[in-house]
């Protein structure tokens, strides 16, 4: 754990006593600062005080006394509707931060030669791809690194630092307003879609508290653009004239005189005179579709930040193992290869999968984002048919209609699977793909996509048993299983 030393004696209240506000009290309890911790739920509280941390009604509380307010990233403090404890600290002139910033401080109170190195990851899509995969590159090629932030571990969570440490951080647009300090070494810009947009107004503002990411950067440090997006490409051009740092454009779409891009599946990096071959990426199978490459080109520009040999980091890049529940190959059957992309919960997310595979029985629904699947008509050329679950099925419906797909309403996860799979081994169509990519929110149906996808694969492991047992049930009728 890392101690929030920079906060002793200071009296911060915590709301919001999940994974990292744990965490992040403990933290601050262990660096000697006076802890005032709560959430709504009761249960949480009294979990929470188990592990040690102290407890404080902050209804109640006098917030004339607190210095900070730790407020949890999921809870909001402007749109759609400020929590009441974000009310009391706007009331009382309390900062607001989150886990980010205290590790930010902590980072930013060493001498420079003890600090560790940073690389932040935000984006719309890809940031857990690509903060998993430069976590990967770095400890092949022999460093100390440790990923946290939205993915895995809370970062005060990590092992404690020293110069040689590498922390790969992952930052939601939640995360992001609510840090001031940090300076990363490296900082990666994906893309940027419509999401979130009930917490941050519109687009620009969404944009904006991405940026921060950038913030308090000097011209040592490195700025990962992704440009295949119009706000990507607007957004280099201004930071190329705004600052003097080493800003380094990716593509996976088109090559650039200078930055790293991706041309017929291979990884280029144009930064010195001389370009660079790094790897053939249609050789790394747990980087299959263009947007993995726009992850690998990020991940490639960050890291070659550090001196790396760029041979070795190919060589990384293709022994990367790949995410659950990001386009995860979870079994086969026959000819029939089940595809689990449930972390795609939204449209732009599922066009990734929808577009790297021609013959698709698609799984899509549950809690859908503004604009429905919409956006992904241009596509729908790839889908044999779709299986509705959930809240969007009758939405999703509609748009299936008036373009003329075949779709059945399944209500559950269960039967789409069950019809999606029969109808995939009795089409006769070339490499058929059953693929959940439901471009929604799972939480009607489930706790989170993850338990959503781990759902999809027990369910095609236990078609996958019966196949094995009694060969006709699933391929003459479907109604045995
Ligand atoms: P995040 O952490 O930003 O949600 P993930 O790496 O977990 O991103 O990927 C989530 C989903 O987004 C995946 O299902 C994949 O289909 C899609 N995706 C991954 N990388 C990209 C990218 N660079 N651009 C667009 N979509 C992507």
């Amino acid at each position: 754990m890392i101690k929030a030393d920079t906060f002793r004696g200071r009296t911060v209240a915590v709301f919001g006593l999940g994974r990292t506000g744990v965490t992040a009290a403990l933290s601050l309890v262990a660096g000697g600062a006076i802890v005032w911790a709560w959430d709504d739920n009761r249960e949480s509280r009294e979990a929470a005080q188990q592990q040690g941390v102290p407890l404080k009604n902050l209804e109640k509380a006098d917030w004339s006394e607190v210095d900070d307010f730790v407020l949890s990233p999921g809870v909001p403090h402007h749109l759609p509707k400020p929590h009441w404890s974000a009310v009391a600290a706007k009331a009382a002139g309390v900062p607001i931060i989150c886990d980010i910033e205290i590790l930010a401080r902590e980072v930013a109170a060493k001498p420079e030669r003890a600090r560790p190195k940073i690389i932040a990851i935000t984006g719309t899509n890809g940031k857990s791809t690509t903060t998993s995969l430069i976590g990967h590159i770095l400890k092949t090629c022999g460093k100390d690194a440790q990923i946290g932030g939205n993915i895995g571990r809370g970062v005060l969570d990590l092992d404690r630092m020293h110069s040689g440490t590498y922390y790969v951080i992952e930052l939601s647009s939640y995360q992001l307003e609510r840090t001031q300090s940090l300076r990363a070494n490296a900082a990666i810009f994906l893309n940027l879609s419509p999401d979130h947009l009930d917490r941050h107004g519109s687009l620009k503002e969404y944009g904006q508290a991405k940026q921060a990411v950038f913030n308090n950067q000097t011209p040592a440090d490195t700025v990962v653009v992704g440009v295949d997006d119009e706000y990507g490409k607007t957004l280099c051009t201004e930071l190329k004239v705004r600052n003097g740092r080493r800003i380094v454009p990716i593509s996976a779409r088109r090559a650039s005189g200078h930055g790293v891009s991706v041309l017929g599946g291979k990884l280029f990096c144009n930064m010195s005179k001389k370009s660079i071959e790094v790897c053939d990426l249609r050789k790394a199978t747990a980087l299959e579709g263009q947007h993995n490459w726009q992850n690998a080109a990020a991940a490639y520009a960050a890291v070659s930040a550090f001196d790396l040999d760029p041979k070795e980091i190919g060589e990384a890049i293709l022994s990367f193992p790949g995410l659950a529940h990001r386009m995860e190959t979870v079994g086969t059957l026959r000819n029939v290869r089940f595809v689990n992309d449930s972390k795609a919960t939204n449209a732009d997310a599922a066009r990734q999968a929808l577009s790297s595979y021609e013959n698709v029985f698609w799984i899509a629904g549950g809690v859908a984002k503004e604009g429905g699947i919409e956006p992904l008509k241009d596509l729908f050329g790839n889908v044999r048919a779709a299986y509705l679950i959930g809240e969007a099925a009758q939405g999703f419906s509609s748009t299936l209609d008036a373009a003329q797909r075949p779709h059945h309403n399944k209500k559950t996860l269960e039967m789409a699977l069950l019809c999606a799979t029969k109808d995939a081994l009795e089409s006769g169509v070339k490499d058929p793909i059953v693929l959940l990519s439901p471009a929604c929110a799972s939480f009607d149906q489930f706790k989170n996509f993850e338990i959503r996808g781990d759902a999809f694969r027990a369910q095609v492991q236990k078609l996958m048993g019966i196949e094995a047992t009694d060969a006709q049930k699933i391929s003459t009728n479907g109604e045995g299983v």
